[in-house]
Protein backbone atom coordinates (compact mmCIF):
# COMPACT_ATOMS: atom_id res chain seq x y z
CA UNK A 1 0.00 0.00 0.00
CA UNK A 2 1.43 3.69 -0.72
CA UNK A 3 0.19 7.02 0.85
CA UNK A 4 -1.55 9.08 -1.65
CA UNK A 5 -3.01 12.79 -1.62
CA UNK A 6 -5.66 13.11 -4.44
CA UNK A 7 -5.68 16.92 -5.92
CA UNK A 8 -8.27 17.74 -3.69
CA UNK A 9 -6.28 17.18 -1.13
CA UNK A 10 -7.64 14.15 0.25
CA UNK A 11 -5.67 11.15 1.93
CA UNK A 12 -6.06 7.73 0.94
CA UNK A 13 -4.40 4.56 0.78
CA UNK A 14 -4.61 2.59 -2.46
CA UNK A 15 -2.43 -0.35 -3.84
CA UNK A 16 -0.31 1.29 -7.46
CA UNK A 17 -2.52 -0.35 -9.51
CA UNK A 18 -5.23 2.19 -8.75
CA UNK A 19 -5.26 5.77 -7.67
CA UNK A 20 -8.64 7.03 -7.80
CA UNK A 21 -9.28 8.67 -4.42
CA UNK A 22 -12.25 7.21 -2.64
CA UNK A 23 -13.81 10.43 -1.16
CA UNK A 24 -13.67 12.19 -4.64
CA UNK A 25 -15.21 8.86 -5.92
CA UNK A 26 -18.03 8.74 -3.55
CA UNK A 27 -18.42 12.70 -4.33
CA UNK A 28 -18.75 12.02 -7.51
CA UNK A 29 -21.59 9.44 -7.32
CA UNK A 30 -23.28 11.15 -5.56
CA UNK A 31 -23.43 13.84 -7.79
CA UNK A 32 -24.84 11.16 -10.55
CA UNK A 33 -28.40 10.99 -11.08
CA UNK A 34 -29.55 13.38 -8.62
CA UNK A 35 -32.89 12.54 -7.11
CA UNK A 36 -32.56 8.86 -7.38
CA UNK A 37 -32.34 5.93 -4.03
CA UNK A 38 -28.95 4.57 -3.57
CA UNK A 39 -29.95 0.98 -4.90
CA UNK A 40 -31.60 2.57 -8.25
CA UNK A 41 -28.58 4.39 -9.03
CA UNK A 42 -26.62 1.69 -8.42
CA UNK A 43 -28.53 -0.54 -10.97
CA UNK A 44 -28.25 2.24 -13.25
CA UNK A 45 -24.13 2.76 -12.59
CA UNK A 46 -24.17 -1.13 -13.29
CA UNK A 47 -25.38 -0.98 -16.65
CA UNK A 48 -23.22 1.90 -17.73
CA UNK A 49 -25.41 4.59 -16.97
CA UNK A 50 -24.21 8.04 -15.18
CA UNK A 51 -26.83 10.30 -16.25
CA UNK A 52 -30.62 10.31 -17.66
CA UNK A 53 -29.95 10.49 -20.99
CA UNK A 54 -28.07 7.56 -21.53
CA UNK A 55 -31.35 5.47 -20.31
CA UNK A 56 -32.19 5.81 -24.04
CA UNK A 57 -29.81 2.47 -24.49
CA UNK A 58 -32.49 0.98 -23.01
CA UNK A 59 -36.51 0.27 -22.91
CA UNK A 60 -38.40 1.22 -20.16
CA UNK A 61 -39.76 -2.28 -19.63
CA UNK A 62 -36.21 -3.30 -19.36
CA UNK A 63 -35.03 -0.30 -16.59
CA UNK A 64 -38.12 -1.48 -14.70
CA UNK A 65 -37.05 -4.83 -14.15
CA UNK A 66 -33.51 -4.11 -12.87
CA UNK A 67 -33.10 -5.31 -9.12
CA UNK A 68 -32.91 -2.18 -7.14
CA UNK A 69 -35.12 -0.03 -10.04
CA UNK A 70 -38.72 0.58 -7.91
CA UNK A 71 -42.02 2.32 -9.73
CA UNK A 72 -40.42 5.47 -7.62
CA UNK A 73 -37.37 5.14 -9.46
CA UNK A 74 -38.92 4.87 -13.13
CA UNK A 75 -41.24 7.84 -12.05
CA UNK A 76 -37.88 9.74 -11.43
CA UNK A 77 -35.76 8.70 -14.40
CA UNK A 78 -39.26 9.13 -16.79
CA UNK A 79 -39.68 12.65 -15.32
CA UNK A 80 -35.87 13.34 -15.58
CA UNK A 81 -36.15 12.14 -19.46
CA UNK A 82 -39.23 14.25 -20.11
CA UNK A 83 -37.47 17.35 -18.87
CA UNK A 84 -34.68 16.88 -21.47
CA UNK A 85 -37.14 16.25 -24.06
CA UNK A 86 -35.50 12.51 -24.52
CA UNK A 87 -38.22 9.39 -25.01
CA UNK A 88 -37.83 6.33 -24.22
CA UNK A 89 -36.39 3.56 -26.59
CA UNK A 90 -39.72 1.68 -27.91
ZN1 LIG B 1 -9.99 13.28 -3.36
Amino acid sequence: MVQLICEKGHRFEKSSSCRTCPTCERQRLKNLLPGLAAPAKRALLAHGIEQYSDVVRFSKSEVAQWHGIGKTAVMIIEENLTAHHIPWRE
